[in-house]
């Protein structure tokens, strides 16, 4: 093929937004990846593109909660017992990042990125004719106990100094919004400056379309065979060897596989997570996603039907898949909204490629000329590709970062 500026390894929904920015930029680039533009974790997730996020979500701090989760009671989390010796290290670390200060700390670094997130969506949207995929309804959280609203009020104080909008509403406010929830919860709050998405893998192919457009090109090849070609970086290809001054690794769960053998080891971790649908009862709908904050799921009206997506599961990345968690909630998602049967046979499960600090990686390739790093957007991944993209974009083309990547940089492993 004729030349080639940038390669972009893994195209989800960061890989393919990465490439799209490139392209605005006049270079020639190639996105790789060994099945179809959005089709692994992008697919799967609850569609909300959370501008407004303040904190991660964090280690719980109540004793009870974490008995709940060791003895398997709890509908938020899972793990797999052969598995916690490997992810102890990771487990300490996001335990540390949970204390109330580095969570202040984190809602800080991270909000110029939030900040930006549905603006820089619009605007691809609006360029990928895919604007149609976008409500700007927000989404609920909803509070069974006066105990668990009540653990919301620093992050609500910290929405405030920044000036997120957050609505704290009640059982028949909410009821006016979505008539269809059975009003089991005592508090809710709507995040009313969030948007969603009607259907994640459909965005993603809608960018890849516009890549295309642009002049991209979109090959099949597996990227553990990133290799340098003298000063250039050459991956194989069904097409034959792609060889770049520059390669972006945005293979998100996967991105270990290509970093481990070039000596770059990255303390991530994936948190599983398992979604199904289900055909609402009657005339029951939803307008907008909802977090049942006291069992840790969502429901989200998606084009496939009612998408119930669950927490986070503690595995093997390539573990065999143990939904157990749905079963856990159900009960609580059937109290909440009248679901009816199930669409697909079994559940889907992604992985959440995750960072202990919350932080996504952005940025340079540590010995590494030319290499770039880009994942780790754990529960963020749809919310910030857009802006990484531009952020990655303006680092592969040495002009002004939009925001500062410092925060985002592997070097702050190394300290
Ligand atoms: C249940 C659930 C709910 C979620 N809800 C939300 C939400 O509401 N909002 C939000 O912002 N985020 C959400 N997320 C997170 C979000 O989905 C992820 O952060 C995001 O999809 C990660 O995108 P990615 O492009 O980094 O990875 P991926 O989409 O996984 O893309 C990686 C790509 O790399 C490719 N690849 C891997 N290995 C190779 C190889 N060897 N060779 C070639 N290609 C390879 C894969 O085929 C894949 O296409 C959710 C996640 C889950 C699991």
């Amino acid at each position: 093929m004729a030349r080639t500026d940038a390669i972009v390894l893994g195209a989800g929904i960061v890989g393919v937004a990465t490439a799209l920015h490139l392209a605005k930029r006049g270079l020639a680039v190639a996105l790789i990846d060994r099945r179809g533009p959005g089709e692994e974790t992008s697919y799967g997730n609850t569609g909300i593109i959370e501008g407004n996020t303040v904190f991660p979500p964090a280690f719980p701090r109540d004793f009870a909660r974490l008995l709940d989760i060791a003895f398997k009671r709890a509908p938020e989390a899972n793990y797999h017992l052969s598995f916690l010796p490997k992810v102890a290290p990771w487990l300490i670390a996001f335990r540390a990042a949970s204390s109330p200060e580095r969570l202040a700390e984190t809602a800080r670094v991270m909000r110029p990125l939030f900040r930006r997130a549905v603006a820089e969506h619009e605007e691809l949207m609006a360029e990928a004719d895919a604007a149609h995929l976008m409500r700007k309804t927000g989404w609920l959280k909803l509070y069974r106990t006066d105990r668990s609203f009540a653990a919301t009020a620093r992050e609500r104080e910290i929405a405030g100094h920044f000036g997120i909008p957050i609505r704290v509403l009640d059982p028949e406010a909410v009821r006016t919004l979505e008539p269809a929830l059975n009003p089991v919860f005592r508090h809710a709050l709507d995040m009313e400056g969030a948007t969603s998405i009607s259907d994640p893998l459909a965005l993603t192919r809608a960018y890849a379309a516009r890549f295309s457009a642009l002049g991209g090109v979109t090959l099949t090849g597996d990227a553990r065979s990133l290799h340098r070609a003298g000063a250039r970086w050459r991956v194989e290809t069904a097409e034959g060897p792609v060889d770049a001054d520059d390669a972006v690794v945005a293979l998100g769960p996967w991105s270990p596989d290509v970093l481990a053998p070039l000596a770059i080891r990255l303390p991530m971790a994936v948190k599983r997570g398992y979604h199904r649908h289900f055909r609402p009862r009657g005339n029951a709908s939803l307008a907008r996603p909802v977090l049942d904050a006291d069992n840790g799921y969502c429901l989200a009206p998606m084009q496939q039907g009612i998408r119930l997506t669950t927490g986070a599961e503690f595995a093997d990345r390539d573990a065999a898949p143990t939904p157990v968690q749905l079963d856990r909630l159900m009960p609580a998602a059937r109290e909440l909204f009248p679901l009816g049967e199930p669409v697909e046979t079994t559940p889907w499960m992604g992985s959440r490629p995750c960072f202990a600090d919350s932080r996504p990686m952005i940025g340079p390739a540590p010995g590494q000329a030319g290499l770039w790093l880009c994942f780790g957007h754990a529960h963020w991944g749809l919310t910030l590709s857009a802006i990484t993209g531009r952020l990655m974009a303006d680092l592969v083309s040495k002009t002004a970062p939009v925001v500062d990547p410092a925060p985002y940089a592997a070097e702050r492993f190394a300290r």
